[in-house]
Protein backbone atom coordinates (compact mmCIF):
# COMPACT_ATOMS: atom_id res chain seq x y z
CA UNK A 1 0.00 0.00 0.00
CA UNK A 2 1.30 3.39 -0.99
CA UNK A 3 1.17 6.07 1.87
CA UNK A 4 3.09 8.33 0.22
CA UNK A 5 2.80 10.81 -2.15
CA UNK A 6 4.02 9.81 -5.67
CA UNK A 7 4.92 12.98 -7.03
CA UNK A 8 7.04 11.29 -10.25
CA UNK A 9 3.77 11.62 -12.14
CA UNK A 10 4.48 15.49 -12.37
CA UNK A 11 8.06 15.21 -13.29
CA UNK A 12 11.17 13.28 -11.95
CA UNK A 13 12.76 15.84 -9.65
CA UNK A 14 13.38 19.68 -9.55
CA UNK A 15 15.90 19.41 -12.11
CA UNK A 16 13.73 17.87 -14.85
CA UNK A 17 14.21 19.91 -17.49
CA UNK A 18 10.56 19.39 -18.28
CA UNK A 19 9.30 22.14 -15.99
CA UNK A 20 11.03 24.80 -17.95
CA UNK A 21 9.95 23.64 -20.85
CA UNK A 22 5.78 23.21 -19.12
CA UNK A 23 6.69 27.08 -18.24
CA UNK A 24 7.60 27.82 -21.63
CA UNK A 25 4.13 26.44 -23.05
CA UNK A 26 2.17 27.92 -20.55
CA UNK A 27 3.41 31.46 -21.19
CA UNK A 28 2.90 30.55 -24.84
CA UNK A 29 -0.31 29.76 -24.04
CA UNK A 30 -1.25 33.08 -22.03
CA UNK A 31 0.36 35.61 -24.79
CA UNK A 32 -1.25 33.63 -27.73
CA UNK A 33 -4.31 34.41 -26.56
CA UNK A 34 -3.56 37.88 -25.26
CA UNK A 35 -2.69 38.57 -29.43
CA UNK A 36 -5.76 36.98 -30.41
CA UNK A 37 -7.83 38.92 -28.45
CA UNK A 38 -6.76 42.09 -26.95
CA UNK A 39 -7.26 44.14 -29.85
CA UNK A 40 -10.62 42.65 -31.12
CA UNK A 41 -13.95 43.68 -30.67
CA UNK A 42 -16.25 41.78 -32.81
CA UNK A 43 -16.54 38.82 -29.57
CA UNK A 44 -17.65 41.05 -27.80
CA UNK A 45 -20.35 42.52 -30.25
CA UNK A 46 -21.47 39.38 -32.05
CA UNK A 47 -22.91 35.42 -30.89
CA UNK A 48 -20.68 33.49 -33.41
CA UNK A 49 -17.39 35.33 -32.58
CA UNK A 50 -18.29 35.05 -28.13
CA UNK A 51 -18.80 31.39 -29.08
CA UNK A 52 -15.61 31.16 -30.42
CA UNK A 53 -13.39 33.21 -27.98
CA UNK A 54 -14.99 31.37 -24.72
CA UNK A 55 -14.19 28.11 -26.71
CA UNK A 56 -10.42 29.58 -26.51
CA UNK A 57 -10.76 30.67 -23.05
CA UNK A 58 -12.16 27.17 -22.09
CA UNK A 59 -9.03 25.52 -23.81
CA UNK A 60 -6.83 28.12 -22.37
CA UNK A 61 -7.90 27.67 -18.75
CA UNK A 62 -7.61 23.08 -19.57
CA UNK A 63 -3.60 23.56 -21.03
CA UNK A 64 -2.52 27.00 -18.40
CA UNK A 65 -4.75 26.62 -16.00
CA UNK A 66 -3.18 23.65 -14.50
CA UNK A 67 0.06 25.51 -13.30
CA UNK A 68 1.39 22.00 -13.63
CA UNK A 69 5.07 23.59 -12.84
CA UNK A 70 3.80 25.81 -9.79
CA UNK A 71 1.66 22.70 -8.20
CA UNK A 72 4.29 20.13 -8.52
CA UNK A 73 6.97 22.37 -6.36
CA UNK A 74 4.21 23.34 -4.03
CA UNK A 75 3.86 19.78 -2.89
CA UNK A 76 7.50 19.51 -2.31
CA UNK A 77 7.61 22.03 -0.08
CA UNK A 78 4.76 20.85 1.69
CA UNK A 79 6.36 17.18 1.88
CA UNK A 80 9.69 19.08 2.82
CA UNK A 81 9.71 22.34 4.56
CA UNK A 82 14.04 22.02 4.41
CA UNK A 83 13.62 21.76 0.58
CA UNK A 84 15.21 24.88 0.09
CA UNK A 85 15.48 24.29 -3.46
CA UNK A 86 11.85 23.75 -3.92
CA UNK A 87 11.44 26.98 -1.98
CA UNK A 88 13.20 29.10 -3.92
CA UNK A 89 12.07 27.67 -7.55
CA UNK A 90 8.21 27.67 -6.31
CA UNK A 91 8.96 31.31 -5.90
CA UNK A 92 10.25 32.18 -8.92
CA UNK A 93 7.93 29.93 -10.96
CA UNK A 94 4.93 32.06 -9.24
CA UNK A 95 6.24 34.98 -10.49
CA UNK A 96 7.02 34.04 -13.86
CA UNK A 97 3.02 32.67 -14.31
CA UNK A 98 1.58 35.62 -12.58
CA UNK A 99 3.14 37.85 -14.74
CA UNK A 100 2.26 35.63 -17.63
CA UNK A 101 -1.34 34.95 -16.66
CA UNK A 102 -1.54 39.17 -15.82
CA UNK A 103 -1.90 39.08 -19.87
CA UNK A 104 -5.18 38.06 -19.75
CA UNK A 105 -6.84 39.93 -17.38
CA UNK A 106 -8.10 41.98 -19.68
CA UNK A 107 -11.06 39.15 -21.40
CA UNK A 108 -13.28 38.89 -18.09
CA UNK A 109 -13.18 42.60 -17.84
CA UNK A 110 -14.02 43.48 -21.55
CA UNK A 111 -16.58 40.72 -21.00
CA UNK A 112 -18.46 42.76 -17.95
CA UNK A 113 -18.09 45.89 -19.48
CA UNK A 114 -20.48 44.48 -22.70
CA UNK A 115 -23.58 46.67 -22.75
CA UNK A 116 -27.09 45.81 -20.76
CA UNK A 117 -29.11 45.26 -24.03
CA UNK A 118 -26.39 43.07 -25.77
CA UNK A 119 -26.01 41.22 -22.31
CA UNK A 120 -29.46 40.08 -21.56
CA UNK A 121 -29.38 38.57 -25.67
CA UNK A 122 -26.22 36.97 -25.12
CA UNK A 123 -28.09 34.93 -21.73
CA UNK A 124 -30.83 33.78 -23.98
CA UNK A 125 -28.92 32.72 -26.69
CA UNK A 126 -28.92 28.81 -27.40
CA UNK A 127 -25.41 29.02 -29.21
CA UNK A 128 -23.98 30.43 -25.94
CA UNK A 129 -25.95 27.94 -23.39
CA UNK A 130 -22.84 25.74 -22.59
CA UNK A 131 -21.50 28.95 -21.33
CA UNK A 132 -24.65 31.07 -19.80
CA UNK A 133 -23.58 30.17 -16.41
CA UNK A 134 -20.48 31.97 -16.73
CA UNK A 135 -21.43 34.91 -18.66
CA UNK A 136 -24.24 35.76 -15.72
CA UNK A 137 -21.51 35.31 -13.00
CA UNK A 138 -19.29 37.79 -14.71
CA UNK A 139 -22.27 40.00 -15.88
CA UNK A 140 -23.86 40.05 -12.02
CA UNK A 141 -20.52 41.20 -10.78
CA UNK A 142 -19.42 43.72 -13.45
CA UNK A 143 -22.16 45.70 -12.46
CA UNK A 144 -20.51 46.21 -8.92
CA UNK A 145 -17.24 47.46 -10.84
CA UNK A 146 -16.08 50.89 -10.75
CA UNK A 147 -14.26 52.74 -13.23
CA UNK A 148 -10.16 51.37 -13.98
CA UNK A 149 -9.00 54.42 -11.77
CA UNK A 150 -11.10 54.10 -9.14
CA UNK A 151 -11.01 50.42 -8.32
CA UNK A 152 -7.11 51.20 -8.57
CA UNK A 153 -7.46 53.51 -5.79
CA UNK A 154 -9.40 50.81 -3.82
CA UNK A 155 -7.36 48.26 -4.48
CA UNK A 156 -4.20 50.49 -2.42
CA UNK A 157 -5.96 51.81 0.03
CA UNK A 158 -7.47 48.30 1.57
CA UNK A 159 -3.94 47.96 2.90
CA UNK A 160 -3.56 51.28 5.57
CA UNK A 161 -7.57 50.77 5.68
CA UNK A 162 -7.83 47.04 6.44
CA UNK A 163 -4.59 45.04 6.54
CA UNK A 164 -2.76 47.22 8.73
CA UNK A 165 -5.56 47.73 10.79
CA UNK A 166 -5.69 43.50 11.79
CA UNK A 167 -2.08 42.42 11.34
CA UNK A 168 -1.19 45.16 14.31
CA UNK A 169 -4.13 44.16 16.11
CA UNK A 170 -2.72 40.44 15.94
CA UNK A 171 0.83 41.74 16.70
CA UNK A 172 -0.83 43.48 19.94
CA UNK A 173 -2.65 39.70 20.74
CA UNK A 174 0.74 37.50 20.18
CA UNK A 175 2.75 40.40 22.43
CA UNK A 176 0.13 39.65 25.46
CA UNK A 177 0.70 36.36 27.35
CA UNK A 178 -1.26 35.96 31.15
CA UNK A 179 0.89 34.49 34.42
CA UNK A 180 -1.13 30.87 35.44
CA UNK A 181 0.36 28.73 37.43
CA UNK A 182 3.78 30.26 37.67
CA UNK A 183 3.98 29.96 33.46
CA UNK A 184 3.76 32.59 31.00
CA UNK A 185 0.61 31.54 27.64
CA UNK A 186 0.11 33.47 24.79
CA UNK A 187 -3.21 33.99 23.84
CA UNK A 188 -4.19 31.28 21.91
CA UNK A 189 -2.92 28.68 24.43
CA UNK A 190 -4.50 29.62 27.60
CA UNK A 191 -7.66 30.01 24.99
CA UNK A 192 -7.27 25.94 24.55
CA UNK A 193 -6.21 25.18 27.84
CA UNK A 194 -9.64 26.77 29.32
CA UNK A 195 -11.58 23.06 28.22
CA UNK A 196 -8.63 20.90 29.65
CA UNK A 197 -8.78 22.21 33.04
CA UNK A 198 -11.00 20.56 36.53
CA UNK A 199 -14.07 23.29 37.15
CA UNK A 200 -12.32 26.13 39.58
CA UNK A 201 -9.14 26.41 37.33
CA UNK A 202 -10.81 26.88 34.20
CA UNK A 203 -12.85 29.78 36.15
CA UNK A 204 -9.90 31.30 37.02
CA UNK A 205 -8.04 31.18 33.66
CA UNK A 206 -11.18 32.12 31.95
CA UNK A 207 -11.26 35.32 34.26
CA UNK A 208 -7.83 36.24 33.94
CA UNK A 209 -7.95 35.94 30.01
CA UNK A 210 -11.07 38.19 29.66
CA UNK A 211 -9.28 40.94 32.20
CA UNK A 212 -6.43 40.33 29.91
CA UNK A 213 -8.64 40.60 26.67
CA UNK A 214 -10.81 44.00 28.02
CA UNK A 215 -7.57 45.55 29.15
CA UNK A 216 -6.43 45.62 25.16
CA UNK A 217 -9.34 45.97 23.97
CA UNK A 218 -8.86 49.03 23.12
CA UNK A 219 -7.19 48.50 20.06
CA UNK A 220 -9.84 45.87 18.93
CA UNK A 221 -12.80 48.62 18.69
CA UNK A 222 -10.49 50.82 16.90
CA UNK A 223 -9.80 48.51 14.57
CA UNK A 224 -12.90 47.03 14.08
CA UNK A 225 -14.86 50.80 13.78
CA UNK A 226 -12.29 51.15 11.22
CA UNK A 227 -12.51 48.37 8.97
CA UNK A 228 -16.58 48.46 9.29
CA UNK A 229 -16.25 51.83 8.08
CA UNK A 230 -13.98 51.08 5.67
CA UNK A 231 -16.19 48.47 4.46
CA UNK A 232 -19.20 50.80 4.61
CA UNK A 233 -17.27 53.01 2.31
CA UNK A 234 -16.61 50.51 -0.70
CA UNK A 235 -20.21 48.90 0.03
CA UNK A 236 -22.12 52.55 -0.80
CA UNK A 237 -19.32 53.26 -3.40
CA UNK A 238 -20.49 50.15 -5.75
CA UNK A 239 -23.88 49.96 -4.58
CA UNK A 240 -24.04 46.49 -2.52
CA UNK A 241 -27.40 46.82 -0.18
CA UNK A 242 -26.68 44.75 2.83
CA UNK A 243 -23.29 44.04 4.41
CA UNK A 244 -23.25 41.13 3.47
CA UNK A 245 -24.50 41.29 0.24
CA UNK A 246 -20.49 40.93 -1.34
CA UNK A 247 -19.71 37.92 0.37
CA UNK A 248 -22.81 35.91 -0.83
CA UNK A 249 -22.76 37.09 -4.22
CA UNK A 250 -18.49 35.99 -4.30
CA UNK A 251 -19.71 33.06 -3.17
CA UNK A 252 -22.47 32.59 -5.74
CA UNK A 253 -25.25 32.10 -3.60
CA UNK A 254 -28.94 33.88 -4.07
CA UNK A 255 -29.35 36.11 -1.03
CA UNK A 256 -32.93 35.71 -0.07
CA UNK A 257 -32.06 31.85 0.32
CA UNK A 258 -28.99 32.63 2.04
CA UNK A 259 -31.54 34.73 4.59
CA UNK A 260 -33.85 32.21 4.56
CA UNK A 261 -31.18 30.01 6.14
CA UNK A 262 -29.84 32.24 8.39
CA UNK A 263 -33.24 32.30 9.84
CA UNK A 264 -34.53 28.86 9.82
CA UNK A 265 -31.42 28.61 11.81
CA UNK A 266 -31.66 31.28 14.20
CA UNK A 267 -35.08 30.25 14.48
CA UNK A 268 -33.77 26.90 16.15
CA UNK A 269 -31.59 27.66 18.49
CA UNK A 270 -33.75 25.70 21.09
CA UNK A 271 -31.69 22.56 19.34
CA UNK A 272 -28.91 23.85 20.68
CA UNK A 273 -30.03 24.19 23.87
CA UNK A 274 -31.47 21.15 24.90
CA UNK A 275 -28.00 19.56 23.46
CA UNK A 276 -26.04 22.54 26.34
CA UNK A 277 -28.78 21.15 29.05
CA UNK A 278 -28.21 17.48 28.30
CA UNK A 279 -24.10 18.73 28.46
CA UNK A 280 -24.99 20.16 31.95
CA UNK A 281 -26.17 17.09 33.48
CA UNK A 282 -23.38 14.84 31.90
CA UNK A 283 -21.05 17.29 33.46
CA UNK A 284 -23.20 17.13 36.73
CA UNK A 285 -23.43 21.36 37.09
CA UNK A 286 -26.53 22.94 37.42
CA UNK A 287 -25.81 25.48 35.65
CA UNK A 288 -23.12 26.64 32.68
CA UNK A 289 -20.22 29.37 32.68
CA UNK A 290 -18.91 30.64 29.23
CA UNK A 291 -15.76 28.44 29.69
CA UNK A 292 -18.11 25.23 30.00
CA UNK A 293 -19.52 25.04 26.52
CA UNK A 294 -16.08 23.18 24.91
CA UNK A 295 -15.01 21.28 28.03
CA UNK A 296 -15.07 17.68 26.92
CA UNK A 297 -17.05 14.66 28.60
CA UNK A 298 -14.08 12.57 28.19
CA UNK A 299 -11.43 11.44 26.40
CA UNK A 300 -11.88 8.84 23.50
CA UNK A 301 -8.76 6.89 23.84
CA UNK A 302 -9.88 4.61 21.03
CA UNK A 303 -6.93 4.16 18.27
CA UNK A 304 -7.58 3.44 14.94
CA UNK A 305 -4.56 2.97 12.44
CA UNK A 306 -4.62 4.20 9.37
CA UNK A 307 -5.39 0.47 7.70
CA UNK A 308 -8.22 0.01 10.51
CA UNK A 309 -9.22 3.33 9.29
CA UNK A 310 -9.50 2.66 5.72
CA UNK A 311 -10.91 -0.45 5.98
CA UNK A 312 -13.62 1.05 8.22
CA UNK A 313 -14.36 3.55 5.52
CA UNK A 314 -14.06 1.57 2.93
CA UNK A 315 -16.79 -0.35 4.37
CA UNK A 316 -18.96 2.40 4.65
CA UNK A 317 -18.43 3.38 0.64
CA UNK A 318 -19.35 0.07 -0.31
CA UNK A 319 -22.68 0.01 1.47
CA UNK A 320 -23.07 3.81 -0.42
CA UNK A 321 -21.67 2.85 -3.71
CA UNK A 322 -18.91 0.65 -5.44
CA UNK A 323 -17.69 3.81 -7.90
CA UNK A 324 -16.56 5.35 -4.48
CA UNK A 325 -14.58 2.81 -3.17
CA UNK A 326 -12.48 2.38 -6.68
CA UNK A 327 -11.64 5.92 -6.68
CA UNK A 328 -10.35 5.09 -3.03
CA UNK A 329 -7.79 2.25 -4.01
CA UNK A 330 -7.29 4.27 -7.17
CA UNK A 331 -6.02 6.82 -4.74
CA UNK A 332 -4.25 4.70 -2.71
CA UNK A 333 -2.69 2.70 -6.01
CA UNK A 334 -1.16 5.94 -7.70
CA UNK A 335 0.05 7.47 -4.31
CA UNK A 336 -2.40 10.26 -4.39
CA UNK A 337 -3.00 10.41 -0.63
CA UNK A 338 0.08 11.07 2.00
CA UNK A 339 -0.52 9.88 5.26
CA UNK A 340 1.87 9.87 8.12
CA UNK A 341 2.80 12.97 9.75
CA UNK A 342 7.00 13.40 8.86
CA UNK A 343 9.98 16.11 10.08
CA UNK A 344 9.21 18.52 8.08
CA UNK A 345 5.99 17.69 6.41
CA UNK A 346 3.14 20.46 6.72
CA UNK A 347 0.86 20.23 9.21
CA UNK A 348 -3.02 19.53 9.25
CA UNK A 349 -4.91 18.14 5.99
CA UNK A 350 -5.92 19.32 2.99
CA UNK A 351 -7.12 17.87 -0.16
CA UNK A 352 -5.86 19.81 -3.75
CA UNK A 353 -7.56 19.80 -6.76
CA UNK A 354 -6.76 21.81 -10.23
CA UNK A 355 -7.66 21.34 -13.47
CA UNK A 356 -6.01 18.85 -15.49
CA UNK A 357 -3.80 17.71 -12.68
CA UNK A 358 -4.54 14.79 -10.21
CA UNK A 359 -6.14 15.49 -7.29
CA UNK A 360 -3.69 14.79 -3.45
CA UNK A 361 -4.38 14.19 -0.21
CA UNK A 362 -2.21 15.83 2.39
CA UNK A 363 -3.04 13.74 5.95
CA UNK A 364 -1.30 14.02 9.35
CA UNK A 365 -2.50 10.61 10.64
CA UNK A 366 -2.06 9.66 14.38
CA UNK A 367 -4.34 7.07 14.64
CA UNK A 368 -7.29 8.54 16.29
CA UNK A 369 -10.66 8.82 15.59
CA UNK A 370 -10.08 12.41 14.30
CA UNK A 371 -7.61 11.04 12.04
CA UNK A 372 -9.72 8.76 10.37
CA UNK A 373 -12.75 11.32 10.42
CA UNK A 374 -10.48 13.76 8.75
CA UNK A 375 -9.62 11.09 6.06
CA UNK A 376 -13.33 10.98 5.46
CA UNK A 377 -13.70 15.03 5.11
CA UNK A 378 -10.66 15.62 2.67
CA UNK A 379 -11.82 12.38 0.18
CA UNK A 380 -15.37 14.16 0.03
CA UNK A 381 -13.31 16.69 -1.29
CA UNK A 382 -11.57 14.30 -3.78
CA UNK A 383 -14.70 12.16 -4.70
CA UNK A 384 -15.92 16.18 -5.49
CA UNK A 385 -13.17 17.00 -7.74
CA UNK A 386 -12.50 13.59 -9.39
CA UNK A 387 -16.30 13.44 -10.62
CA UNK A 388 -16.59 17.39 -11.58
CA UNK A 389 -14.02 16.36 -14.16
CA UNK A 390 -16.62 15.44 -16.41
CA UNK A 391 -17.18 19.35 -16.68
CA UNK A 392 -15.37 21.69 -19.13
CA UNK A 393 -12.41 23.46 -17.26
CA UNK A 394 -14.03 26.79 -16.74
CA UNK A 395 -16.66 24.90 -14.65
CA UNK A 396 -14.42 22.22 -12.62
CA UNK A 397 -14.08 24.26 -9.50
CA UNK A 398 -16.24 24.87 -7.24
CA UNK A 399 -17.37 27.45 -4.72
CA UNK A 400 -16.76 27.22 -0.92
CA UNK A 401 -20.20 27.04 -0.32
CA UNK A 402 -20.87 23.39 -2.36
CA UNK A 403 -16.98 22.45 -1.40
CA UNK A 404 -18.42 21.84 2.14
CA UNK A 405 -21.41 20.39 1.51
CA UNK A 406 -19.44 17.04 -0.14
CA UNK A 407 -16.56 16.82 2.63
CA UNK A 408 -18.98 16.93 5.62
CA UNK A 409 -21.24 14.66 3.84
CA UNK A 410 -18.54 12.04 3.36
CA UNK A 411 -17.61 12.49 7.48
CA UNK A 412 -21.32 11.28 8.02
CA UNK A 413 -20.73 8.21 6.19
CA UNK A 414 -17.38 7.00 8.00
CA UNK A 415 -19.08 8.10 11.20
CA UNK A 416 -21.90 5.66 11.13
CA UNK A 417 -19.49 2.98 10.11
CA UNK A 418 -16.88 4.04 13.26
CA UNK A 419 -19.86 3.75 15.69
CA UNK A 420 -20.61 -0.04 15.07
CA UNK A 421 -16.93 -0.84 16.08
CA UNK A 422 -17.24 1.25 19.28
CA UNK A 423 -17.93 0.44 22.57
CA UNK A 424 -21.18 2.01 24.87
CA UNK A 425 -19.09 4.43 26.63
CA UNK A 426 -16.74 5.53 23.33
CA UNK A 427 -20.00 5.81 21.70
CA UNK A 428 -21.13 8.50 24.07
CA UNK A 429 -18.32 10.78 23.81
CA UNK A 430 -17.84 10.07 20.20
CA UNK A 431 -21.24 11.18 19.83
CA UNK A 432 -21.09 13.84 21.63
CA UNK A 433 -18.09 15.26 20.17
CA UNK A 434 -19.79 14.95 17.19
CA UNK A 435 -22.84 16.73 18.37
CA UNK A 436 -20.73 19.77 19.84
CA UNK A 437 -18.77 20.21 16.40
CA UNK A 438 -22.28 20.74 14.11
CA UNK A 439 -23.38 22.97 16.98
CA UNK A 440 -20.26 24.72 16.50
CA UNK A 441 -20.18 24.97 12.96
CA UNK A 442 -24.11 25.36 12.49
CA UNK A 443 -25.73 27.49 15.74
CA UNK A 444 -22.15 29.56 16.84
CA UNK A 445 -21.19 30.96 13.25
CA UNK A 446 -24.95 31.33 12.76
CA UNK A 447 -24.80 33.70 15.95
CA UNK A 448 -21.36 35.22 15.09
CA UNK A 449 -22.95 36.06 11.53
CA UNK A 450 -26.42 37.88 13.16
CA UNK A 451 -23.59 39.68 15.58
CA UNK A 452 -21.89 40.91 13.23
CA UNK A 453 -24.51 41.92 10.95
CA UNK A 454 -25.63 44.43 14.12
CA UNK A 455 -21.88 45.81 14.39
CA UNK A 456 -22.35 46.77 10.49
CA UNK A 457 -25.34 48.33 10.82
CA UNK A 458 -24.46 50.23 14.64
CA UNK A 459 -21.32 51.37 12.79
CA UNK A 460 -23.56 52.35 9.42
CA UNK A 461 -26.42 54.25 11.64
CA UNK A 462 -24.12 55.54 14.43
CA UNK A 463 -21.09 56.26 13.04
CA UNK A 464 -19.14 53.98 15.63
CA UNK A 465 -19.44 51.32 18.23
CA UNK A 466 -17.42 51.27 21.38
CA UNK A 467 -16.07 48.45 23.12
CA UNK A 468 -18.73 47.98 25.94
CA UNK A 469 -21.32 47.90 23.46
CA UNK A 470 -19.52 45.86 21.27
CA UNK A 471 -18.59 43.51 24.41
CA UNK A 472 -22.22 43.46 25.44
CA UNK A 473 -24.09 42.96 21.98
CA UNK A 474 -21.40 39.81 21.67
CA UNK A 475 -23.16 38.25 24.86
CA UNK A 476 -26.67 38.57 23.86
CA UNK A 477 -25.84 36.80 20.64
CA UNK A 478 -23.83 33.65 22.36
CA UNK A 479 -26.48 33.82 24.91
CA UNK A 480 -28.91 33.31 21.92
CA UNK A 481 -27.44 30.17 20.90
CA UNK A 482 -25.69 28.71 23.92
CA UNK A 483 -29.63 29.53 26.05
CA UNK A 484 -30.80 29.93 29.75
CA UNK A 485 -28.65 27.03 30.92
CA UNK A 486 -25.24 29.64 31.34
CA UNK A 487 -24.68 32.41 32.93
CA UNK A 488 -22.43 34.68 30.93
CA UNK A 489 -20.50 37.65 32.59
CA UNK A 490 -20.14 40.80 31.67
CA UNK A 491 -16.11 39.91 31.02
CA UNK A 492 -17.24 37.13 28.97
CA UNK A 493 -17.82 39.71 26.50
CA UNK A 494 -14.36 40.89 25.70
CA UNK A 495 -13.90 37.84 23.84
CA UNK A 496 -14.83 39.51 20.74
CA UNK A 497 -10.88 40.91 20.66
CA UNK A 498 -9.27 38.13 19.49
CA UNK A 499 -12.30 35.95 17.18
CA UNK A 500 -10.99 36.22 13.58
CA UNK A 501 -14.45 35.70 11.76
CA UNK A 502 -15.45 39.51 12.81
CA UNK A 503 -12.59 40.57 10.62
CA UNK A 504 -13.68 38.54 7.22
CA UNK A 505 -17.43 39.99 6.67
CA UNK A 506 -19.70 37.13 7.01
CA UNK A 507 -17.72 34.24 5.61
CA UNK A 508 -19.43 32.21 8.40
CA UNK A 509 -22.08 31.12 6.96
CA UNK A 510 -20.54 29.17 4.12
CA UNK A 511 -19.59 26.74 6.71
CA UNK A 512 -22.81 26.58 8.08
CA UNK A 513 -24.92 26.10 4.98
CA UNK A 514 -22.70 23.45 3.87
CA UNK A 515 -22.82 21.16 7.11
CA UNK A 516 -26.52 21.77 7.24
CA UNK A 517 -27.46 20.80 3.80
CA UNK A 518 -24.81 17.92 3.95
CA UNK A 519 -27.22 16.85 7.05
CA UNK A 520 -30.19 17.42 5.21
CA UNK A 521 -28.70 14.69 2.31
CA UNK A 522 -27.58 12.43 4.60
CA UNK A 523 -31.29 12.01 6.66
CA UNK A 524 -32.60 12.00 3.04
CA UNK A 525 -30.37 8.96 1.77
CA UNK A 526 -30.88 7.06 4.97
CA UNK A 527 -34.69 7.43 4.40
CA UNK A 528 -33.77 6.24 0.41
CA UNK A 529 -30.45 4.71 -0.84
CA UNK A 530 -31.52 5.17 -4.54
CA UNK A 531 -31.00 9.30 -3.48
CA UNK A 532 -27.32 8.25 -3.76
CA UNK A 533 -27.86 9.09 -7.28
CA UNK A 534 -29.10 12.39 -7.39
CA UNK A 535 -25.82 13.21 -4.79
CA UNK A 536 -23.59 11.86 -7.60
CA UNK A 537 -25.31 14.53 -9.75
CA UNK A 538 -24.53 17.59 -7.51
CA UNK A 539 -21.01 15.76 -6.92
CA UNK A 540 -20.14 15.91 -10.64
CA UNK A 541 -22.00 19.48 -11.50
CA UNK A 542 -18.56 21.51 -10.10
CA UNK A 543 -19.44 25.01 -10.58
CA UNK A 544 -21.53 24.64 -13.85
CA UNK A 545 -24.36 26.42 -11.97
CA UNK A 546 -25.15 28.68 -8.99
CA UNK A 547 -25.28 26.03 -5.54
CA UNK A 548 -29.25 27.05 -5.64
CA UNK A 549 -29.45 25.60 -9.19
CA UNK A 550 -27.46 22.54 -8.79
CA UNK A 551 -29.40 21.79 -5.13
CA UNK A 552 -33.09 22.23 -7.17
CA UNK A 553 -32.16 19.90 -9.78
CA UNK A 554 -31.99 17.16 -7.27
CA UNK A 555 -35.24 17.94 -6.01
CA UNK A 556 -34.29 20.55 -3.46
CA UNK A 557 -35.44 24.02 -3.29
CA UNK A 558 -33.20 25.90 -1.02
CA UNK A 559 -34.86 28.87 -1.38
CA UNK A 560 -37.89 27.05 1.48
CA UNK A 561 -36.93 26.36 5.16
CA UNK A 562 -38.19 23.18 4.85
CA UNK A 563 -35.20 21.79 3.10
CA UNK A 564 -32.88 22.89 5.83
CA UNK A 565 -35.56 21.75 9.27
CA UNK A 566 -34.83 18.21 7.67
CA UNK A 567 -31.25 18.78 8.51
CA UNK A 568 -32.07 20.46 11.79
CA UNK A 569 -34.03 17.43 13.01
CA UNK A 570 -31.34 14.97 12.45
CA UNK A 571 -29.28 16.95 14.88
CA UNK A 572 -32.03 17.32 17.58
CA UNK A 573 -32.40 13.57 16.71
CA UNK A 574 -28.65 12.75 17.22
CA UNK A 575 -28.87 14.59 20.54
CA UNK A 576 -32.08 12.18 21.86
CA UNK A 577 -29.71 9.68 20.90
CA UNK A 578 -26.97 10.69 22.93
CA UNK A 579 -29.92 11.14 25.87
CA UNK A 580 -30.43 7.56 25.63
CA UNK A 581 -27.17 6.55 25.55
CA UNK A 582 -26.21 8.29 28.43
CA UNK A 583 -29.25 7.30 30.14
CA UNK A 584 -28.52 3.67 29.96
CA UNK A 585 -25.25 4.32 30.94
CA UNK A 586 -26.38 5.69 33.79
CA UNK A 587 -24.41 8.78 32.99
CA UNK A 588 -27.60 11.45 33.83
ZN1 LIG B 1 -13.01 20.96 3.97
Amino acid sequence: MKTKWDLTVFYKNEEDPKIESDILAIEKAYSDFEKKYKNKKDYLENEDSLVKALEDWDTLLGVAGSWKPAMYLNYRKDLDSFNQKADSLFNKVVNRLTVASNKILFFNLALGKIDKKLQTQFLSSDKLAPFRYYLKRIFDTAKYDLGESEEKILNLKSLPAREMWSSNQEKLLNSQTIKFEGKELPIPEASNKIFELPKQKRYELQQLLSEKLKSISYFAEAELNAIYTDKKIDDELRGFGEPYSATILGYQNNEKSIITFVDTVTKNFPISHKFYKLKARLLKLPRLRFPDRSVSIGKNSKKVSFEEGLNIFKKALGNVDEKYVKILDHFIENGQIDVYPVKGKRGGAYCSHSTGNPTFVLLNQVDSIDSIMTLGHEMGHAFHSELSKVQRPIYQDYTISVAEVASTLFENFVFEELLRTMSEKEKIVALHDRIEDDIKTIFRQIACFNFELELHRSVRTDGAITKEEIAKTHNKYMKAYLGNIFDLKEDDGYFFVPWPHLRYFFYVYSYAYGQLISKALYKKYQGDKDFIKQIEKFLSAGGSKSPEDIFKEIGIDTSKPEFFLDGLRSIEEDIKRLEKLAKSAKLV
